[in-house]
């Protein structure tokens, strides 16, 4: 059996499963937030009752991201409906905005954008936060209701994005009836070279098979150049397997998944032991392709769609009115850390937008020095508007106030993920997905610029 197949056919209790099957699959975590999360509580209490439990407590995570730092009232009332909820069910995995248990969440827009507004607790953007914060295991099942739920994934686990339906159905039952999915198996070899990240090699298997090219398919990545990669790398990867459509991503376990996970969840006190899955022998594949990390060049995704692959060198025409760096995708430590060695000592030339993916980030950043500077300052310097609060913020637009939202018509170079119209704002901007030091490299010119110049 392949990863995925042995995945699920250990949640649901049987010793073989084949592709095609369905199966009731147990969920060891399943995760909400602040958009989705109001409905997966309506559908629950509608079908299980008002005053009904939920399966497991331990088990559910809600972790408030994305409408955060805006005035919109509606917005700032979700965090408020998911903690009334937490209230009700006694949940203790839940990451609030605020730190008083009987407050409300109202952002004070005058305070701008830039200084943090939140407390404690507040975690930043989902899928990134739940590996920090000890909630991704090796050979576990995640259910989260956001389609970018596949970047756990890297952590060897099944985990895949759900509707509002199927939420309200495990908070209730703890199962999900799953149709097990054929894997494609990418087979990644060498390591990358100077100037080329994890991103490109996403977005190099996304141009190969189309952003339709793993419809309810798992996307599968072994071999040797996969233990070449941190875990922020093989986040990334997996993360943006809905991209091509894929029902997930996953990646073997190695000591370095053992080391992120054993640290995290020490940290945090959450459950600490699994077992993780391994590659079997024999395995069967409906798409089988080995790619040779050391031949692979800065890569963008151009607009309208995350599959229309071309090389950044070959795209120097193309103006740019915008750069971000920030998500889940793209707004990890190692990104931020990324960006900085292409821009440190120079200055950017278009509006450039720095949105940390968590709290945790912001502190790394501003408490990592280079010389005499922290990182952080580094890129203010360099004209990066850095914000620190950490969420989700322009990377699906968002409302009119959201930090970094394209309001008009504009071309943005950009670390997240998607880039469908109208995805990071106005309907008519268009969106290049590129790797951190392609978005640098980029800002510093104002067209879109291969990073190997700067390095
Ligand atoms: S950062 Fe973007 S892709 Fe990630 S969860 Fe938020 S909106 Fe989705």
């Amino acid at each position: 059996m392949t990863l995925t197949e042995k995945l699920l056919a250990r949640a649901s209790g049987k010793a073989h499963v084949a592709p095609g099957e369905n199966v009731w699959v147990s969920a060891d975590v399943l995760l909400t937030h602040d958009v989705c999360g109001p409905g997966t509580i309506g559908v629950f209490k509608r079908e299980f009752g008002k005053t009904a439990k939920v399966w497991d407590k331990n088990k559910i995570v809600i972790i408030p991201d994305h409408y955060i730092f805006t005035a919109d009232s509606l917005s700032n009332r979700n965090v408020d409906i998911l903690r009334t909820f937490v209230q009700e069910q006694g949940l203790p995995y839940f990451y609030d905005v605020i730190d008083d248990p009987n407050g409300y969440w109202i952002f004070d827009a005058s305070r701008g954008q830039l200084k943090k507004q939140y407390g404690s607790r507040y975690a930043g953007v989902c899928h990134t936060a739940l590996p920090a914060k000890g909630h991704t295991r090796p050979g576990e099942i995640l259910f989260g209701t956001d389609s970018h739920t596949c970047m756990a994934g890297a952590f060897n686990m099944f985990a895949t994005g759900i509707g509002n339906t199927d939420a309200g159905f495990i908070m209730g039952t703890g199962k999900l009836l799953i149709k097990v999915p054929q894997t494609m198996r990418f087979y990644l070899e060498g390591a990358l070279p100077k100037g080329v990240m994890a991103k490109d090699v996403v977005l190099h298997v996304i141009g190969d098979i189309g952003s339709d090219g793993a419809t309810y398919r798992a996307m599968q990545y072994e071999g040797p150049g996969v233990h070449t990669m941190n875990m922020d790398d093989r986040m990334t990867i997996a993360n943006m397997a809905i991209e091509a459509g894929g029902k997930n991503g996953v990646f073997p376990a190695d000591e370095k998944t053992f080391a992120y996970v054993d640290e995290r969840t020490k940290r945090n006190g959450t459950k600490s032991d699994y077992t993780p899955v391994e590659v079997d022998k024999d395995q069967s594949f409906v798409y089988d392709d080995t790619i040779d990390l050391s031949k692979l060049e800065p890569t963008v995704a151009q607009h309208p769609d995350p599959g229309h692959r071309a090389l950044a060198k070959e795209l120097g025409k193309i103006q740019i009115d915008r750069a971000y760096v920030g998500s889940c995708t793209g707004g990890k430590t190692s990104d931020f850390l990324a960006f900085a060695e292409i821009l440190k000592g120079r200055s950017v030339k278009v509006d450039t937008f720095g949105v940390p993916a968590t709290p945790d980030v912001v502190h790394e950043l501003q408490t990592t020095k280079w010389g005499d500077t922290t990182v952080w300052s580094l890129l203010e310097s360099a004209g990066v508007q850095m914000t620190e609060n950490a969420s989700c913020a322009a990377c699906l637009g968002g409302p009119v106030d959201t930090f970094g939202r394209m309001n008009k018509p504009m071309n943005c170079i950009s670390a997240t993920n998607r880039n469908f119209p109208g995805r990071m704002g106005h309907k008519e901007s268009k969106v290049f997905l590129a790797s951190p030091y392609t978005v640098a490299a980029s800002a510093l010119t104002g067209h879109i610029t291969d990073p190997r110049e700067f390095l």
